[in-house]
């Protein structure tokens, strides 16, 4: 499956996804970084691992001060490879953890909280630099904040009937209808108060994918890619 196509050899190359949840963004950018041969970043599980730590060391989510002095404090670290997903706090191993539904209704706390943030910024910028910018990023600030320079910058999007059907197929059946859409749609409207990441911004391409199976939207990305690449400054 891997193409390897070394895009921009030698070169920088930071390709910065943003999207809803359920577009599909972090399989697909994973698969993007893979056949580019690219690191993978997912800045997601990072403002996930934060809400785990402060559910699991009891710090008040509520409290803004303590949130951030924990965003502040302690020790990340992921794997950046795109076939190994690992993610730690502290030491510990939060990969599965980090995915529940409690940590889901949880994580706006974080994401709305701008000192937590700001630091949370910091740390993705340094992670860029720390492989040379070749990576991809996903998340929902990407292509506006934390990497507005980017060679290629796309918003991955999909339909809300397209997106609550795939993050129910992701959960195994387990959730109500009610439930995804507390999970998907609330938590959007939520991240939408601190974050645009619904509309592109100048010179940011979108791809949607609700009409699109993995493949397709993976070659849709990988092509958009291109396109910013040939039509940017940096090329
Ligand atoms: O992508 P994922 O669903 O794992 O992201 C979890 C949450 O982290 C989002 O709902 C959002 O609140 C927050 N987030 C963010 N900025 C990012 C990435 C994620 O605010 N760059």
């Amino acid at each position: 499956m891997t193409e390897h196509e070394q895009l921009r050899q030698g070169k920088p190359l930071v390709v910065a996804i943003d999207g809803p949840s359920g577009s599909g963004k972090s399989s697909v950018s994973k698969a993007v970084a893979q056949r580019l041969g690219l690191a993978f970043l997912d800045t997601g599980a990072m403002y996930r691992s934060v809400a785990w730590h402060c559910l699991n060391g009891r710090i008040n989510l509520e409290n803004a001060a303590a949130v951030e002095a924990a965003a502040r404090t302690i020790k990340l670290e992921q794997s950046m490879v795109p076939e190994t997903e690992l993610f730690k706090v502290n030491g510990v191993n939060v990969t599965d953890a980090i995915r529940e539904p409690g940590i889901s209704a949880a994580v706006s706390a974080v994401a709305t909280n701008l000192g937590a943030r700001a630091e949370l910024v910091r740390r993705q910028r340094a992670l860029i630099a720390e492989h040379r910018h070749r990576i991809v990023v996903e998340g929902r600030d990407i292509t506006t904040v934390v990497a507005p320079n980017a060679e290629a910058r796309l918003i991955l999007t999909a339909s809300e009937e397209a997106r609550l059907r795939r993050r129910g197929l992701q959960l195994g059946g387990t959730q109500s209808a009610e439930q995804l859409v507390e999970q998907v749609l609330a938590r959007d409207a939520k991240d939408s108060t601190v974050v645009d990441f619904q509309r592109a911004a100048d010179g940011v391409y979108t791809v949607d994918s609700s009409e699109l199976n993995f493949e397709e939207t993976v070659v849709a990305v990988i092509a958009v890619v291109r396109k910013a690449v040939n039509a940017g400054p940096a090329a």
